[in-house]
């Protein structure tokens, strides 16, 4: 298995040659995206919406598979690995290549290891070209923009794209079956642990051993422990790649936050909704008709409703006169934030969404675990590569301090007071607090963003925040959130002992 390259490239089609992503994960950065199905469509026969209503258009496009093939584990083979990773998401990939890379013997195991990633990502490019990963991005805007309300708005000197899950996702395929990963095509059901050794229990029946398990099956793992209620907040939105008649942004910015609500004039009940616990819209401009729409809600406990997300992103578009043609690929989005970290350490690894890498105030992940893969990759190594062969708890113990080491521990604490803070703010206080952050010099707002600062730093980037806020924000700040910063100051306190 060398070739994967051709097969893999043209595999984003569905059975019946038509593009599975007809527009922009096709393109590279400079491409323009082009919405070609094999059959014209005709006017008189697309379902359009009425006027701002998409909700009763389907999606068009259904994640599929790639047209491809994989060095399986084969049943006949010994079932013994050093490593098997749970998942091939971007996190459980991105380790499996990096770990791989020393020689150690890994396999993924995943009930269809060669499906789509169903998820539009999107990250800021500087963290995808320090990770010599700016090639996965398929569209690249030179700034960003943020809507403050109807009169202010940010412009945002910093790049920001979107990753073509078929490039990153075939990049990583690629180099784990150089590097001789298997691959199992199977949903794990258990696994049970010994002194030096773990086996994993699959739904076809098979069950295969490892030193080291891996968990990387997103958010929803059972396998992970916690030790700790897990008082998690929630991002939800829902988001749309829709073809559209026209709409009203500018294409060379991507719209991280659209915080205005004059779309809610006519809807009391959601305006006052609204004013408590505000949703902004994120938008992805790819060209004058192809735009990726996502209604969010930052973060809440309990988590908003969906369907009331949907009513107030059907609201907006209305207001900003989209009407939607066709809706292309849809996501609902719900990601659990801050909470505690599992208990560490334990005989099952994590990576990805279930080892709580997710930035707890603003829910990105992908650049964060890319970067820190190859750490834990390190650590795998130092344990289970050529010359040592360290196993059992004090390979459990090297590999969970690898992910989190305290510094890092201390630095999520800091961020998920972050999250507690946003939980806290209704939307005048939430417009002045992003207003607040993005008037800081861009070393604080970009390193907070993209998880660089320090502990030290993100003490100077709390004062610097608080010396930019208005008299109001500050004061809501110390009214609102004195509970969770004590909360923050005992988990801080608890860790260092
Ligand atoms: C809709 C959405 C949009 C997001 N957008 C962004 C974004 O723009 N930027 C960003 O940085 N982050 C984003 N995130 C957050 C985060 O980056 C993603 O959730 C990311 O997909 C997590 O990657 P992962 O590898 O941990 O898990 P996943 O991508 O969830 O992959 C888990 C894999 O494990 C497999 N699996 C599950 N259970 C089992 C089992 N029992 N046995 C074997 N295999 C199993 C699944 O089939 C899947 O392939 C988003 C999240 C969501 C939900």
């Amino acid at each position: 298995m060398g070739t994967l390259v051709g097969p893999v490239l043209s595999a984003f089609t569905t059975s019946k040659d038509r593009p599975l992503f007809p527009s922009p994960t096709a393109s590279l950065p400079s491409s323009k995206p082009h919405l070609t199905t094999s059959r014209k469509i005709h006017h008189h026969e697309i379902n359009t919406s009425r006027f701002g209503n998409f909700l009763h258009l389907k999606p068009e496009s259904k994640p599929g598979c790639l047209d491809s093939d994989l060095p399986w584990f084969n049943p006949s083979d010994r079932p013994c690995f050093d490593v098997i990773i749970i998942g091939t998401g971007p996190g459980g990939l991105q380790l499996a290549e990096q770990v791989s890379q020393y020689g150690i013997k890994v396999c993924c195991v995943d009930p269809s290891p060669l499906s789509f990633w169903p998820n539009n990502y999107g990250v800021w490019v500087d963290e995808f070209e320090s990770l010599g990963l700016v090639e996965c991005l398929d569209k690249i805007w030179p700034m960003t923009c943020v809507y403050i309300d109807d009169h202010k708005t940010k412009y945002l000197d910093r790049p920001y794209g979107r990753v073509s899950r078929k490039i990153l996702k075939t990049k990583l395929l690629e180099n784990c079956v150089s590097n001789s990963v298997k691959f199992h095509k199977a949903k794990v059901w258990q696994v049970k642990h010994e002194e030096f050794e773990s086996t994993i229990q699959c739904d076809d029946g098979s069950e295969l051993k490892a030193s080291l398990i891996v968990d990387a099956s997103g958010f929803n793992s059972s396998f992970v422990e916690y030790d700790k209620p897990r008082n998690y907040g929630y991002q939800i939105a829902h988001g749309i790649l829709a073809e559209v008649d026209s709409h009203p942004f500018d294409l060379d910015k991507m719209v991280l936050m659209d915080w205005r609500d004059s779309h809610l004039g006519n809807e009391p009940y959601f305006r006052v909704n609204n004013s408590k616990l505000a949703t902004f819209l994120y938008a992805m401009p790819f060209d004058s008709n192809l735009i990726f729409l996502e209604e969010t809600s930052p973060v809440s406990r309990p988590v908003l409703s969906y369907s009331e997300i949907k009513r107030r992103m059907e609201a907006r578009l209305r207001h900003l006169g989209i009407r939607v043609r066709r809706v292309i690929e849809d996501e609902k989005c719900l990601i659990p934030m801050g909470g505690p970290l599992p208990r560490i350490p334990q005989n099952v690894m994590a990576i990805g969404g279930i080892s709580r890498v997710v930035h707890p105030s603003t829910g990105y992940m992908v650049a964060q675990t890319m970067a820190l893969a190859p750490l834990v990759a390190e650590a795998i190594a130092e344990c289970l590569g050529s010359t040592r062969m360290i196993r059992g708890k004090p390979l459990y113990h090297k590999v969970w301090n690898g992910l989190w080491p305290i510094e890092r521990r201390l630095s999520r604490e800091f961020c998920c007071f972050g999250m507690e803070t946003l939980l806290k703010l209704d939307l005048v206080g939430t417009r002045n607090f992003f207003e607040a952050f993005f008037d800081l010099d861009p070393y604080y707002w970009h390193g907070f963003l993209s998880s660089r600062l320090s502990l030290h730093e993100l003490a100077s980037f709390s004062l610097s925040l608080f010396g930019h806020a208005s008299n109001s924000s500050r004061l809501d700040i110390m009214s609102k959130c004195p509970v969770p910063l004590v909360r923050m100051l005992g988990n801080l306190a608890l860790q260092v002992i």
